[in-house]
Parts: structure tokens; C-alpha cells; sequence
């Protein structure tokens, strides 16, 4: 795979030059099917970058690749084509390749539009340092040695020196990007950003907004259970309001379950459940998992899909014990959903609904909080198994509920409405357990926009659970276990992004999308668990 390096930098002094001579683009006139070969070429030229920058902390820059097609996105021809040809289209399947093809050129188009500022914070991220005491720390590798940092004064100290490379250098660019967004699509006759991916991707953000308060008000007693029994294990007689961020970071690494997450174990661990399943991963060489320890590689686990289903990149970093393990099935899920994907058409194997594919990504990450697999399979004693999975459950409500607060946050702050910080702290402060610090509020407001992204994962979250009660009801209890259900995932793996998470749903039986299967599980599961 070491071409695309190699390319990438052959193709630099040659761009350097032209953006000098500035030469006035030629035009090309597209017909549909050059213009979709350009955008699978562009797709394929663009995505080595953003890989590079995050396994090795190479400079990324876009601007490159977008110059060797001036013709996709100098102007909005390409898009006007789309919906031209998407307006003529009568046949289902061509209809649901153009829609797909409209969001992914209008998307490219505007990120195009702010790919300059998208590189300024990428390198900013990757450039950025802290000083702990006289030494020089990769600000990217602050989150994870806080984490495992056992003394809290030192914790606070990781605390506040990240906090000012957010306050200081990131803020300012990630307010500017959501200021961009929306200036942009203004252009395209959308009234700001929030407005663009309502109506683009067909979303009805009055329901969403309905459903994620709706999960806020319907999860708050559980969490709130869930978290103070956590408090009370690690920090007995600790009274929650005197509970700082760099104390819960302590307590929620939960250390005491390592040893049945070694660190050396976890890939093989993997392919052992997958064997069961009759999923041989010897037979996937187009999955290249990355999980080398090196300075300067980004933190967030990733799955990079260079070229559907040939080329398929897992980047990871193994911080020992059961975030690994979580991880790598994470990412694993996203992995194979696109190896095995058979669906021709570029259009249906990438720009669909990316909820589905957060679904099955879902689905294996979550036998990692089922008591009857951690006893099982990973070995834990009945009793610990039971604790565990408590607390791999709040980790789950809590996120669910993370990504409720944060569609509403953004829906607010994209449609450009003031003071998007008070919102935020107003957002966190409804029903927090642990006081809300104003620092708090200035580290996470902005770094936590992922514009809309959040999105796919409360489809999957309401989809991984469908998914999940239709496997135990046809392949038993233990369906990890089940050739059967192999078999059944990979036939929806191999449907690429045809089907949306709705679509789904109804696949499976359930007829309704929505949040109310998924909570109905996480109450019977806290019952259980008991
Ligand atoms: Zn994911």
C-alpha cells in the first residue's frame, strides 16, 4: 500500500508550481458518467491524507488533491447536474445512485470550500504542545496519558494544559468552520448549515429534536443510578457535587478489570469470537489493522475506506484494558461491513445512510457489555461480570445521551442562533450529577461538533438494538456463537450502504424507527444486571 504515500508526495512540487502560475482552470462539460468517475477518482485521491495525518501526523493538504480536479468544484455545475439528472430519473435504483451522488457532491463541494480551514486545525492538532512540569508533551497525547495517569493532581495538571491549547489555539478555528459552513451554503439556497442537512439528507429535525429530549427525560433516572453506584465503589462517602473532571477520569478507567483485557491479546481475542461466527479473518486481506504505538498518532480509533472493498484501514492505539477491546470491535465492525461489501455501484457502497454502517459497528461493540459474553468468553466470574456490564451500561446511556444533547446543540448552533456557549452549558447543566465547571463548557463546546455526524450514531443506536433483538430471537441468546449469524451479517454486509437504517428496521420486522426499542432493552438489561 505504499504507493498512495509515494504518491502523495511525488504530487507536491508539481501542485506547489501551479498554485503559483494560478492558471485559470479549463473547464470540462460532464456528462453523468465521467462526472461519477471523477468523484470515485477523487474520492480515492483525497482520502490518503486525512490518513497519513492521523496514523503518522504527516501535514495534511487537500488543497492538492482538489487542484487535480478544477472542474468537479470551482463552481456548482456539477451539482446542478445531479439534480438535473436525478429530476429525469424514473427507475428506483437509479433514482436512489443519483440522491446519494447529489449529497456527496454537494458535500464535497463545500468541504472543498473549507478544506483550507479544515487542514489549518488538522495540523493544529497534530503540531500542538503542552508543558508538563519542564517537559514537552504532543498535545494528542495528553487525553491518553491522562487516562492513564493514576495521581489526580496530575490529572488536573493534563487537564488544564489541554484545555489551553482548545481555549487558545482550536476554538477560534472550529467556531470560523461553522461560521464557513454556513456562509457557503447560502450559495446553494439553504438558509444556513443545519437547514443544508435537513433538507439534503431528507432528515425531519423537528422529530429528532422530539426524540432526543425524549431520551434525555426517559434515561435520566437509570443514569443517575448507574453513576452514583460507580462513585460510591470508587470513592466511598464522596458526595457528587464535590466530583471534578479530573477525579471521574480516575474512576471511570475502572484499571481493575485490565487483567481480563490484556493488551497483547486483543486482536487475537477478536478473531477467535469472529471464528465462532464462522467469520475467518485470514480470509480478509483487504483489512490492514494499524495498532503500532508511535508519537504524534491520533488517539480516536478510525476506520479510513480507501477503496471499497479492497483496501480497508483500521487505525488504532492500544491503551491497555477494555477501551481497546471496545475499540477494536468498533472499528472491526466498520471493517468488515465494507470488506465484504458486493454492491457494485460506488454510489451504494459509500454515500448512503452512514447510520448503517455505525450499526454494525454497534452491534459488535456491544457483546463487550453483555454479562453472559464477558462471563463466557472473555472469563470473568459471575458476580465481577455483572458489575462490569453495570458499568459498561452506563457508558452506553451516557452516550446515547451525549449525542442526544449534542444534536440539539447543534442544531442550535448551526442554524447560527447567539451565544452558542450558553446553550451548551444550559444543555449540560439539565440533570448533571457532577458540577458543570465553566472550563468544562469552554473545552467540549466546539471540540465536540461533529457537524451532524451524531446523527448516525443515534440511528445506530436505535438500529444496532433492532438488529441485536432479531439475531438473539433467531440465532438464540448466544448468537456470537452461531455459524447461522455469520452467515445473516455478512449478507448485510454485503448490501454495502443499499439499505438505510430505517429500511433496516422494517427488514427485520420492526416497523417503527425510532428510539423506543433501544431504551426498552437498556431497562431490561439494568434489571438483569441487578
Ligand atoms: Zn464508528
Amino acid at each position: 500500500m505504499r504507493w498512495l504515500l509515494l504518491f502523495y508526495l511525488a504530487i507536491a512540487p508539481w501542485a506547489t508550481a501551479e498554485e503559483v502560475a494560478e492558471p485559470a482552470p479549463v473547464l470540462p462539460d460532464y456528462d453523468l458518467g465521467q462526472l461519477r468517475m471523477e468523484v470515485k477518482d477523487f474520492d480515492r485521491a483525497i482520502q490518503p491524507g486525512y490518513y497519513y495525518n492521523d496514523a503518522y501526523g504527516t501535514a495534511v493538504d487537500s488543497e492538492l488533491v482538489y487542484q487535480m480536479f478544477p472542474g468537479l468544484w470551482t463552481d456548482t455545475r456539477a451539482i446542478k447536474l445531479v439534480q438535473d439528472e436525478l429530476g429525469k430519473a424514473t427507475e428506483p435504483r437509479q433514482q436512489q445512485i443519483l440522491r446519494n451522488l447529489s449529497k456527496a457532491v454537494s458535500d464535497m463541494w463545500l468541504w472543498r470550500k473549507v478544506s483550507a480551514l479544515d487542514d489549518e486545525i488538522l495540523n493544529t492538532e497534530a503540531d500542538a504542545t503542552v508543558e508538563i512540569d519542564g517537559q514537552t508533551l504532543s498535545y494528542r497525547d495528553v487525553g491518553v496519558l491522562s487516562y492513564n495517569e493514576k495521581d489526580v493532581a496530575k490529572r488536573k495538571q493534563y487537564y488544564y494544559a489541554g484545555l489551553d491549547v482548545v481555549r487558545d489555539q482550536l476554538n477560534p478555528l472550529y467556531l470560523r468552520k461553522s461560521q464557513q459552513l454556513s456562509a457557503n451554503v447560502h450559495e446553494l439556497g439553504y438558509k444556513n448549515y443545519a437547514d443544508y442537512v435537513e433538507k439534503l439528507k431528507g432528515y425531519d429535525f423537528a422529530r429528532w429534536d422530539k426524540d432526543c429530549r425524549g431520551v434525555l427525560e426517559e434515561t435520566k433516572g437509570m443514569m443517575r443510578t448507574l453513576m452514583l453506584e460507580e462513585l460510591h465503589t470508587a470513592l466511598p462517602g464522596r458526595s457528587p457535587d464535590t466530583v471534578m473532571p479530573w477525579d471521574r477520569e480516575g474512576f471511570s478507567r475502572h484499571a481493575e478489570y485490565d487483567k481480563y483485557f490484556l493488551k497483547e491479546t486483543t486482536m487475537s481475542f477478536f478473531h477467535r469470537i469472529m471464528a465462532g461466527m464462522g467469520i475467518d479473518l485470514a480470509k480478509y486481506p483487504n483489512i490492514w489493522v494499524d495498532d503500532v504505538d508511535r508519537p504524534g498518532k491520533g488517539g480516536r480509533p478510525a476506520t479510513y475506506i480507501m477503496v471499497v472493498p479492497n483496501d480497508i484501514r483500521v487505525n488504532i492505539k492500544l491503551y491497555g484494558g477494555a477501551t481497546d477491546y471496545s475499540s477494536v470491535f468498533h472499528e472491526m465492525g466498520h471493517a468488515l461491513h465494507y470488506a465484504n461489501t458486493e454492491v457494485p455501484e460506488y454510489e451504494l457502497q459509500m454515500y448512503g445512510d452512514g447510520g448503517l454502517t455505525e450499526t454494525y459497528a454497534f452491534l459488535l461493540e456491544s457483546l463487550l457489555g453483555d454479562p453472559i459474553f464477558l462471563e463466557e468468553e472473555i472469563g470473568m466470574p459471575a458476580k465481577e461480570a455483572k458489575k462490569f456490564a453495570r458499568l459498561s451500561l452506563l457508558g452506553n446511556i451516557g452516550g446515547f445521551r451525549y449525542y442526544c444533547r449534542n444534536f440539539l446543540f447543534e442544531n442550535y448552533l448551526h442554524q447560527d442562533k447567539p451565544k452558542p456557549e450558553n446553550y451548551y452549558a444550559e444543555l449540560s447543566k439539565k440533570d448533571a450529577v457532577y458540577p458543570v465547571l465553566p472550563e468544562s463548557i469552554t473545552y467540549s463546546y466546539l471540540s465536540g461538533d461533529e457537524q451532524f455526524y451524531g446523527l448516525y450514531y443515534l440511528e445506530a443506536w436505535f438500529t444496532e438494538a433492532v438488529l441485536a433483538d432479531y439475531l438473539e430471537r433467531n440465532f438464540g441468546r448466544r448468537w456470537w456463537k452461531e455459524a447461522r449469524s455469520g452467515e445473516f451479517l455478512r449478507g448485510l454486509w454485503q448490501q454495502g450502504e443499499e439499505i438505510d437504517c430505517a429500511g433496516l428496521c422494517r427488514q427485520l420486522g420492526e416497523s417503527q424507527f425510532g428510539y423506543k426499542v433501544a431504551l426498552k432493552r437498556m431497562v431490561e438489561m439494568e434489571k438483569a444486571i441487578r
